[in-house]
Protein backbone atom coordinates (compact mmCIF):
# COMPACT_ATOMS: atom_id res chain seq x y z
CA UNK A 1 0.00 0.00 0.00
CA UNK A 2 0.90 3.59 -0.55
CA UNK A 3 -0.22 5.87 2.46
CA UNK A 4 -0.49 9.01 1.37
CA UNK A 5 -2.91 9.67 4.65
CA UNK A 6 -0.51 11.10 7.38
CA UNK A 7 2.79 11.18 8.48
CA UNK A 8 1.67 8.80 11.40
CA UNK A 9 1.57 5.68 9.69
CA UNK A 10 4.99 5.10 9.10
CA UNK A 11 6.39 1.79 10.95
CA UNK A 12 9.26 1.35 13.01
CA UNK A 13 12.39 -0.23 11.77
CA UNK A 14 14.48 -3.36 12.64
CA UNK A 15 17.04 -0.50 13.67
CA UNK A 16 14.59 1.00 15.91
CA UNK A 17 13.22 -1.91 17.37
CA UNK A 18 16.54 -3.57 18.15
CA UNK A 19 17.06 -0.16 20.18
CA UNK A 20 13.75 -0.51 21.98
CA UNK A 21 14.57 -4.49 22.63
CA UNK A 22 17.99 -3.56 24.27
CA UNK A 23 16.71 -0.17 25.96
CA UNK A 24 17.71 -0.12 29.55
CA UNK A 25 14.03 0.27 31.61
CA UNK A 26 12.93 1.42 35.29
CA UNK A 27 9.42 2.39 36.34
CA UNK A 28 8.84 6.25 35.17
CA UNK A 29 5.90 6.75 37.47
CA UNK A 30 8.86 6.63 39.68
CA UNK A 31 11.16 8.29 37.94
CA UNK A 32 13.41 6.00 37.17
CA UNK A 33 13.73 4.74 33.68
CA UNK A 34 16.87 5.52 32.59
CA UNK A 35 16.18 5.38 29.16
CA UNK A 36 13.23 8.56 29.68
CA UNK A 37 15.33 9.74 31.93
CA UNK A 38 18.25 10.22 28.91
CA UNK A 39 15.59 10.95 26.15
CA UNK A 40 13.96 13.58 27.94
CA UNK A 41 17.52 15.60 28.68
CA UNK A 42 18.08 14.96 25.13
CA UNK A 43 14.93 16.73 24.01
CA UNK A 44 15.94 19.62 26.56
CA UNK A 45 18.72 20.61 25.55
CA UNK A 46 17.88 20.18 21.45
CA UNK A 47 14.88 22.61 22.18
CA UNK A 48 16.84 25.00 24.73
CA UNK A 49 14.73 24.47 27.64
CA UNK A 50 15.42 23.44 31.51
CA UNK A 51 12.90 20.54 31.08
CA UNK A 52 10.86 17.87 29.18
CA UNK A 53 8.25 15.21 29.95
CA UNK A 54 7.48 12.01 27.56
CA UNK A 55 3.56 12.06 26.68
CA UNK A 56 1.65 8.88 24.81
CA UNK A 57 0.15 11.29 22.44
CA UNK A 58 0.62 14.87 21.11
CA UNK A 59 -2.89 15.31 22.17
CA UNK A 60 -2.05 15.05 25.90
CA UNK A 61 0.95 16.83 25.74
CA UNK A 62 -1.05 19.73 24.35
CA UNK A 63 -4.29 19.23 27.25
CA UNK A 64 -1.64 18.78 29.71
CA UNK A 65 0.38 22.07 28.73
CA UNK A 66 -3.04 24.34 28.63
CA UNK A 67 -4.15 22.95 31.89
CA UNK A 68 -1.08 23.41 33.36
CA UNK A 69 -0.78 26.82 31.72
CA UNK A 70 -4.45 27.80 32.69
CA UNK A 71 -6.76 27.81 35.20
CA UNK A 72 -10.60 27.10 35.22
CA UNK A 73 -12.66 29.88 33.70
CA UNK A 74 -8.83 31.08 31.86
CA UNK A 75 -9.21 31.21 28.14
CA UNK A 76 -6.77 30.23 25.51
CA UNK A 77 -6.18 32.15 21.83
CA UNK A 78 -5.80 29.47 19.01
CA UNK A 79 -6.66 29.25 15.44
CA UNK A 80 -9.84 27.99 14.04
CA UNK A 81 -7.57 25.10 12.02
CA UNK A 82 -5.40 24.70 15.28
CA UNK A 83 -5.39 21.02 16.71
CA UNK A 84 -5.67 22.31 20.02
CA UNK A 85 -9.33 23.98 18.98
CA UNK A 86 -10.70 21.52 16.47
CA UNK A 87 -8.78 18.18 16.48
CA UNK A 88 -8.35 17.60 20.36
CA UNK A 89 -12.31 16.65 21.17
CA UNK A 90 -12.69 19.50 23.25
CA UNK A 91 -10.43 18.24 25.74
CA UNK A 92 -9.26 21.54 27.15
CA UNK A 93 -13.10 22.94 27.51
CA UNK A 94 -14.25 19.23 28.51
CA UNK A 95 -11.77 18.60 31.14
CA UNK A 96 -10.03 21.64 32.07
CA UNK A 97 -13.35 24.01 31.89
CA UNK A 98 -10.60 26.43 29.78
CA UNK A 99 -12.92 28.46 27.15
CA UNK A 100 -10.89 28.49 23.96
CA UNK A 101 -11.00 32.09 21.63
CA UNK A 102 -10.48 30.76 18.10
CA UNK A 103 -9.47 33.07 15.26
CA UNK A 104 -9.42 32.62 11.92
CA UNK A 105 -5.92 32.15 10.06
CA UNK A 106 -4.37 34.24 7.52
CA UNK A 107 -3.89 32.21 4.31
CA UNK A 108 0.03 31.99 5.68
CA UNK A 109 -1.18 30.02 8.76
CA UNK A 110 -0.26 32.97 11.34
CA UNK A 111 -3.06 34.15 13.34
CA UNK A 112 -3.44 38.09 12.45
CA UNK A 113 -1.88 40.10 15.29
CA UNK A 114 -4.82 42.67 14.92
CA UNK A 115 -7.46 40.02 16.11
CA UNK A 116 -5.12 38.73 18.51
CA UNK A 117 -5.04 41.94 20.33
CA UNK A 118 -8.78 42.45 19.34
CA UNK A 119 -9.51 38.70 21.09
CA UNK A 120 -7.50 39.42 24.41
CA UNK A 121 -9.89 40.23 26.81
CA UNK A 122 -9.97 43.27 29.58
CA UNK A 123 -9.97 42.76 33.39
CA UNK A 124 -13.28 42.60 33.49
CA UNK A 125 -15.73 40.33 35.67
CA UNK A 126 -18.01 39.71 32.42
CA UNK A 127 -14.92 37.83 30.46
CA UNK A 128 -13.20 34.97 31.09
CA UNK A 129 -9.52 35.93 32.06
CA UNK A 130 -7.30 35.42 28.41
CA UNK A 131 -4.13 33.50 29.78
CA UNK A 132 -2.38 31.44 26.16
CA UNK A 133 -1.53 32.16 23.57
CA UNK A 134 -1.38 29.36 21.88
CA UNK A 135 0.11 28.81 17.76
CA UNK A 136 1.15 25.56 15.79
CA UNK A 137 4.40 25.33 13.73
CA UNK A 138 3.90 24.04 10.93
CA UNK A 139 0.40 24.38 10.33
CA UNK A 140 -1.19 22.59 7.05
CA UNK A 141 2.13 21.70 6.07
CA UNK A 142 3.18 25.60 6.13
CA UNK A 143 6.02 27.26 8.01
CA UNK A 144 5.38 30.12 10.29
CA UNK A 145 7.36 32.84 9.48
CA UNK A 146 10.01 33.99 12.53
CA UNK A 147 9.17 37.39 12.49
CA UNK A 148 5.44 36.89 12.43
CA UNK A 149 6.37 34.47 15.65
CA UNK A 150 8.35 36.97 17.31
CA UNK A 151 5.83 39.79 16.98
CA UNK A 152 2.47 37.34 17.92
CA UNK A 153 4.96 35.93 20.94
CA UNK A 154 5.67 39.79 21.83
CA UNK A 155 2.19 40.75 21.91
CA UNK A 156 1.04 38.08 23.74
CA UNK A 157 3.91 38.61 26.79
CA UNK A 158 3.00 42.55 26.91
CA UNK A 159 -0.50 41.24 27.46
CA UNK A 160 0.53 39.26 30.14
CA UNK A 161 -0.03 35.74 28.49
CA UNK A 162 2.06 32.65 28.63
CA UNK A 163 2.94 31.03 25.42
CA UNK A 164 2.93 27.19 23.85
CA UNK A 165 3.40 25.98 20.48
CA UNK A 166 1.75 22.91 18.99
CA UNK A 167 5.11 21.89 17.57
CA UNK A 168 3.72 18.67 16.62
CA UNK A 169 5.40 18.94 12.97
CA UNK A 170 8.33 21.23 14.59
CA UNK A 171 11.01 19.35 13.26
CA UNK A 172 9.93 19.47 9.62
CA UNK A 173 9.78 23.54 9.96
CA UNK A 174 13.42 22.69 11.40
CA UNK A 175 14.39 20.74 8.37
CA UNK A 176 12.96 23.25 6.00
CA UNK A 177 14.06 26.04 6.96
CA UNK A 178 17.38 25.21 8.26
CA UNK A 179 17.09 26.40 11.37
CA UNK A 180 18.24 24.91 14.86
CA UNK A 181 15.39 23.41 16.85
CA UNK A 182 16.00 25.91 20.07
CA UNK A 183 15.75 29.18 17.93
CA UNK A 184 12.07 27.84 16.90
CA UNK A 185 11.34 27.27 20.50
CA UNK A 186 12.84 30.50 21.92
CA UNK A 187 9.85 32.63 21.60
CA UNK A 188 7.80 30.14 22.89
CA UNK A 189 7.17 29.02 27.19
CA UNK A 190 6.21 25.95 26.21
CA UNK A 191 6.16 23.45 23.36
CA UNK A 192 4.70 19.74 22.23
CA UNK A 193 6.88 17.75 19.86
CA UNK A 194 5.76 14.33 18.00
CA UNK A 195 8.06 11.95 17.42
CA UNK A 196 5.25 9.50 16.12
CA UNK A 197 4.57 11.66 12.76
CA UNK A 198 7.14 12.31 9.99
CA UNK A 199 10.36 11.07 12.33
CA UNK A 200 8.71 7.61 12.78
CA UNK A 201 8.34 6.52 16.07
CA UNK A 202 5.21 3.98 17.25
CA UNK A 203 4.17 6.44 20.07
CA UNK A 204 5.86 9.14 21.30
CA UNK A 205 5.29 13.24 22.11
CA UNK A 206 7.54 15.41 24.57
CA UNK A 207 6.58 18.53 25.69
CA UNK A 208 9.55 21.10 27.12
CA UNK A 209 9.86 24.36 28.84
CA UNK A 210 10.31 25.31 32.36
CA UNK A 211 10.42 23.48 35.39
CA UNK A 212 8.14 24.40 37.35
CA UNK A 213 5.40 24.00 34.69
CA UNK A 214 6.97 20.61 33.77
CA UNK A 215 6.41 19.67 36.89
CA UNK A 216 2.53 20.75 36.94
CA UNK A 217 2.10 18.95 33.72
CA UNK A 218 3.53 15.90 35.15
CA UNK A 219 0.66 15.97 37.98
CA UNK A 220 -1.74 16.13 34.79
CA UNK A 221 -0.16 13.40 33.27
CA UNK A 222 -1.03 11.35 36.10
CA UNK A 223 -4.12 12.37 36.17
CA UNK A 224 -4.86 12.00 32.75
CA UNK A 225 -3.74 8.05 32.59
CA UNK A 226 -0.65 9.00 30.96
CA UNK A 227 2.22 7.58 33.35
CA UNK A 228 4.28 4.91 31.84
CA UNK A 229 5.47 1.96 33.77
CA UNK A 230 8.59 0.72 32.08
CA UNK A 231 8.43 3.72 29.08
CA UNK A 232 11.96 3.30 28.32
CA UNK A 233 10.88 1.18 25.36
CA UNK A 234 8.97 4.32 23.77
CA UNK A 235 11.96 6.61 24.85
CA UNK A 236 14.44 4.44 22.90
CA UNK A 237 11.99 4.28 20.01
CA UNK A 238 12.04 8.59 20.28
CA UNK A 239 15.40 8.81 21.37
CA UNK A 240 16.53 6.79 17.76
CA UNK A 241 14.30 8.89 15.36
CA UNK A 242 16.01 12.02 17.16
CA UNK A 243 19.28 10.81 16.25
CA UNK A 244 18.80 9.83 13.08
CA UNK A 245 15.76 10.20 11.63
CA UNK A 246 15.49 14.26 10.93
CA UNK A 247 17.98 14.99 7.92
CA UNK A 248 15.14 12.50 5.96
CA UNK A 249 12.53 14.88 6.38
CA UNK A 250 14.15 17.11 3.60
CA UNK A 251 13.45 13.66 1.74
CA UNK A 252 9.71 14.04 2.42
CA UNK A 253 9.63 17.66 1.63
CA UNK A 254 11.45 17.31 -2.03
CA UNK A 255 8.93 13.98 -2.47
CA UNK A 256 5.44 16.53 -1.68
CA UNK A 257 7.02 18.88 -4.53
CA UNK A 258 7.46 16.61 -7.16
CA UNK A 259 4.05 14.70 -6.24
CA UNK A 260 2.06 18.42 -6.27
CA UNK A 261 4.39 19.69 -8.65
CA UNK A 262 3.18 16.36 -11.21
CA UNK A 263 -0.77 16.48 -9.89
CA UNK A 264 -0.65 20.14 -10.95
CA UNK A 265 -0.24 19.08 -14.54
CA UNK A 266 -3.41 16.86 -14.43
CA UNK A 267 -6.85 18.49 -15.83
CA UNK A 268 -9.33 17.96 -13.06
CA UNK A 269 -7.06 18.98 -10.29
CA UNK A 270 -6.25 22.25 -8.63
CA UNK A 271 -3.37 22.34 -6.04
CA UNK A 272 -4.41 24.69 -3.16
CA UNK A 273 -1.24 24.04 -1.63
CA UNK A 274 2.07 22.21 -0.80
CA UNK A 275 4.04 23.08 2.11
CA UNK A 276 7.05 20.87 3.75
CA UNK A 277 5.53 17.38 3.48
CA UNK A 278 1.97 17.93 2.87
CA UNK A 279 -0.01 18.66 -0.12
CA UNK A 280 -3.42 19.83 0.00
CA UNK A 281 -5.84 19.27 -4.07
CA UNK A 282 -8.84 20.61 -4.89
CA UNK A 283 -11.06 17.72 -7.20
CA UNK A 284 -14.23 18.46 -8.30
CA UNK A 285 -16.72 17.60 -5.90
CA UNK A 286 -18.38 14.60 -7.53
CA UNK A 287 -14.56 13.32 -7.85
CA UNK A 288 -13.90 13.17 -4.77
CA UNK A 289 -15.64 9.92 -3.25
CA UNK A 290 -14.93 8.00 -6.76
CA UNK A 291 -11.25 9.12 -7.11
CA UNK A 292 -10.30 7.83 -3.17
CA UNK A 293 -12.05 4.37 -4.62
CA UNK A 294 -9.91 4.43 -7.47
CA UNK A 295 -6.44 4.77 -5.70
CA UNK A 296 -7.47 2.62 -3.04
CA UNK A 297 -8.19 -0.42 -6.24
CA UNK A 298 -4.39 0.59 -7.18
CA UNK A 299 -3.19 0.10 -3.80
CA UNK A 300 -3.09 4.06 -2.89
CA UNK A 301 -4.66 5.51 0.13
CA UNK A 302 -6.08 9.07 0.56
CA UNK A 303 -7.62 11.20 3.33
CA UNK A 304 -10.47 13.54 2.00
CA UNK A 305 -12.32 13.77 5.19
CA UNK A 306 -12.21 17.10 5.81
CA UNK A 307 -9.53 18.34 2.69
CA UNK A 308 -8.26 15.93 0.06
CA UNK A 309 -4.85 16.15 1.86
CA UNK A 310 -1.95 14.11 0.33
CA UNK A 311 0.95 13.24 3.09
CA UNK A 312 4.34 12.23 2.17
CA UNK A 313 6.70 10.14 4.97
CA UNK A 314 9.34 7.86 4.97
CA UNK A 315 8.18 4.89 4.31
CA UNK A 316 7.42 6.02 0.55
CA UNK A 317 10.07 6.74 -1.96
CA UNK A 318 10.62 8.14 -5.41
CA UNK A 319 8.53 5.12 -7.61
CA UNK A 320 5.81 5.73 -4.92
CA UNK A 321 5.16 9.22 -5.72
CA UNK A 322 5.15 9.01 -9.78
CA UNK A 323 2.82 6.18 -9.54
CA UNK A 324 0.48 7.68 -7.61
CA UNK A 325 0.91 10.62 -10.08
CA UNK A 326 0.08 8.19 -12.39
CA UNK A 327 -3.18 6.28 -11.40
CA UNK A 328 -4.93 10.20 -10.15
CA UNK A 329 -3.87 10.83 -14.08
CA UNK A 330 -5.51 7.97 -15.23
CA UNK A 331 -8.37 8.62 -13.00
CA UNK A 332 -9.20 11.68 -14.70
CA UNK A 333 -8.49 10.35 -18.28
CA UNK A 334 -11.18 7.81 -17.68
CA UNK A 335 -13.48 9.04 -15.73
C1 LIG B 1 -0.82 14.77 15.30
C2 LIG B 1 -0.90 16.12 15.88
C3 LIG B 1 -1.00 16.32 17.26
C4 LIG B 1 -1.03 15.19 18.25
O1 LIG B 1 -1.71 14.09 17.82
P1 LIG B 1 -1.65 12.67 18.53
O2 LIG B 1 -2.22 11.80 17.49
O3 LIG B 1 -2.47 12.79 19.75
O4 LIG B 1 -0.21 12.36 18.86
C5 LIG B 1 -1.04 17.61 17.72
N1 LIG B 1 -0.99 18.66 16.87
C6 LIG B 1 -0.88 18.50 15.55
C7 LIG B 1 -0.79 19.70 14.68
C8 LIG B 1 -0.84 17.23 15.01
O5 LIG B 1 -0.73 17.09 13.69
Amino acid sequence: MIDLRSDTVTRPTPAMRAAMAEAPVGDDVLGDDPSVIAFQRAVAERAGKPAALLFPSGTQSNLAALLAHCQRGDEYIAGQQAHTYKYEGGGAAVLGSIQPQPIAHAEDGSLPLEAIAAAIKPVDVHFARTRLLALENTIGGKVLDPGYVTAATDLAREHGLATHLDGARLFNAVVASDTPLAELCAPFDSVSLCFSKGLGAPIGSVLVGPAPLIEAARRWRKMLGGGMRQAGIIAAACHHVLDHHVAALADDHRRAARLAEGLAGIDGVEVLSRATNMVFLRVPQADTAPLKAWLRERGILIEVLYATRLVTHRDLDDADIERVIEAVGDYFVNR
